[in-house]
């Protein structure tokens, strides 16, 4: 095996997606451990920078320069190169966040068995789904009493549509929690409090009687019995290609049987995956380099208006210093500041292979889903979709004269994809869609540091966006609980108060076509 396909396969990229409290920090910070990255959890940055607020957050990337610590964190473990990227959330939730899920080849999605599958989970699961990737599910905090665990896996299908594979099984729960069942491995692991396993293979389980016999145990058995006739075979390929879903059970913070899901989740994730171009798919194996860029942060520092681009390897050998060219301006490019990810420093990175994520230093010539490429033959990827926003505002330049800088600064902060513009019909009037306040904030910052605009915002609200599929439509339709506005393609978009407004709408006016672009199955 050539020094490129060794590398590729053995790269594992992915991210963890949950909704806030579920257990993400809890659960990275021991897959560090794992990695040597940090020897005792409760020491990752991001641990707390996730729980900012906003204006926290901004006098620390004030601070801090360009906050990426917690953007990447690379390490070995077991012979095998992880990646693993922050998908924010919080006040952090941007469209970064849905961006990211872009650049990754798997997910892991964390459940909070008393919670269940919550919103923010949907969303980001949505967004795994349209790319087709593989997604494992880690159900947490199997120390407390939560659902029960077929009810849990129900909940999986029928609410996100995916199909589940229990690779282990949870003989109870909270205080008369025994530990789990892994079918997929042939062993028990038994629950001994904080940090400490027992494993005993399957063939050895009867005689360990406190266990075989115990009620609990007895009882999780039938149920599990029944999941085996019942429930779904485990298929590889449906794993692979994002059908089916591999569920385990654990702690995070007991650290409870984590390390046997990220061994399980490393052999069984997608390595590094070809991608698609607008003509054809690259392979990660080809000789020429390529890659795309996914996250654009600006220096919040007014003083460094540099920015940093975070550019996904796709094929070949990132090698510092090499010469590409930006696809969509055919422009050459010397990558000569680079830089990775080690959980908490930022180091200067020679070498990157297919999976890997750096940092390149942006002057200002790269927007987000700009392809990279060496040599001759043009690389040109699919593009990264739009999201939908949720959050809108009108917006306007506080002082009148500054018309020129503001419009300027929209179309450049825009172009870069920090944010999305529509015009309201009719008046014409700015409109700012965004997934998160936290856009809202950088624009609003940005502006006035980087443009000298200061904006004001007059909030339009939460909305719900649909895209209206003929052009052509009878715009005396909508006011304002439905108001209509144009997006940066001039397409018509209507954005709805509310589930009730859009039913009610939908049900008035059924061969009105209404897109919901984050429902492309
Ligand atoms: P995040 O918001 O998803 O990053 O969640 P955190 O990792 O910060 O965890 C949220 C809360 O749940 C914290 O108070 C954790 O200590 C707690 N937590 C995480 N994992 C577990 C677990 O396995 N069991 C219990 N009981 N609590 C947990």
């Amino acid at each position: 095996m050539n020094n490129l396909t060794n590398e590729i396969d053995r790269r594992r990229t992915f991210a963890i997606i949950s909704h806030p409290d579920a257990g993400k920090t809890t659960l990275t910070e021991k897959l560090l451990v794992f990695g040597n990255v940090i020897r005792s959890a409760g020491t990752v940055k991001g641990k707390k920078s996730g729980k900012f607020a906003t204006s926290d957050w901004m006098e620390i990337e004030k601070k801090r320069g360009i906050s990426v610590t917690s953007s990447v964190m690379s390490f070995e473990y077991m012979d095998r190169h992880i990646n693993i990227l922050d998908t924010p959330g919080h006040e952090d939730f941007s469209e970064d966040t849905y961006r990211t899920l872009t650049a990754v080849d798997s997910a892991v999605m964390i459940i909070d068995c008393t919670k269940g599958v919550e919103p923010q989970t949907i969303k980001l699961f949505k967004v795994c789904r349209m790319r087709g990737i593989p997604i494992f599910t880690f159900i947490n905090k199997l120390d407390r009493e939560g659902k029960e665990p077929l009810e849990l896996l129900e909940e999986i299908e029928e609410v996100l549509g995916i199909e589940s594979y229990a690779m282990n099984w949870p003989v109870g729960m909270g205080k008369r929690f025994l530990g789990v069942y892994d079918r997929y491995n042939e062993v028990f692991i038994r629950w001994q409090g904080k940090e400490e396993e027992q494993h005993i293979p399957f063939s050895e389980l009867d005689d360990v009687k406190e266990i075989s016999e115990h009620p609990t145990f007895v009882q999780a058995k039938d149920d599990f019995e029944l999941l085996e006739e019942a429930g779904n075979d485990f298929s590889i390929e449906k794993v692979k290609n994002g059908l089916q879903t591999p569920v385990f059970f654990g702690s995070a913070i007991a650290n409870f049987g984590v390390e046997m899901f990220f061994r399980t989740f490393i052999d069984l994730a997608n390595e590094p995956q070809p991608r698609q171009t607008v003509a054809e798919s690259v392979k990660p194996q080809s000789e020429q380099f390529s890659g795309f860029i996914f996250k654009i942060q600006a220096n919040m520092n007014p003083a460094h208006r540099d920015r940093l681009a975070f550019l996904r390897v796709c094929s070949g050998v990132f090698e510092r210093g090499m010469t590409v060219k930006v696809s969509r301006t055919d422009k050459a490019i010397k990558l000569t500041q680079s830089q990775q990810f080690l959980a908490s420093d930022r180091e200067t990175v020679e070498h990157a292979y297919p999976g890997d994520i750096i940092g390149i230093y942006d002057p200002g010539v790269y927007q987000i889903g700009d392809s990279l490429y060496s040599g001759n033959q043009q690389v040109e990827f699919d593009e990264i979709p739009t999201f939908a926003p949720e959050l809108f505002v009108k917006v306007t330049a506080k002082n009148v004269m500054k018309g020129k800088q503001f419009g300027k600064g929209i179309t450049q902060l825009v172009q870069e994809g920090a944010i999305q513009l529509y015009r309201q019909y009719g008046t014409d009037d700015y409109i700012l869609g965004a997934v998160g306040q936290l856009q809202l904030d950088v624009f609003e910052y940005r502006m006035k540091g980087e443009y000298n605009v200061e904006v004001v915002y007059q909030m339009i609200g939460s909305k719900i966006p649909r895209w209206l599929e003929d052009q052509k439509v009878d715009t005396n339709l909508f006011d304002s609980r439905n108001m209509l506005v144009k997006d940066r393609n001039g397409d018509y978009v209507a954005l709805f108060d509310n589930d009730f407004s859009l039913r009610w709408f939908q049900d008035k006016n059924p061969k009105i076509k209404l897109i919901d672009i984050m429902a492309q199955d």
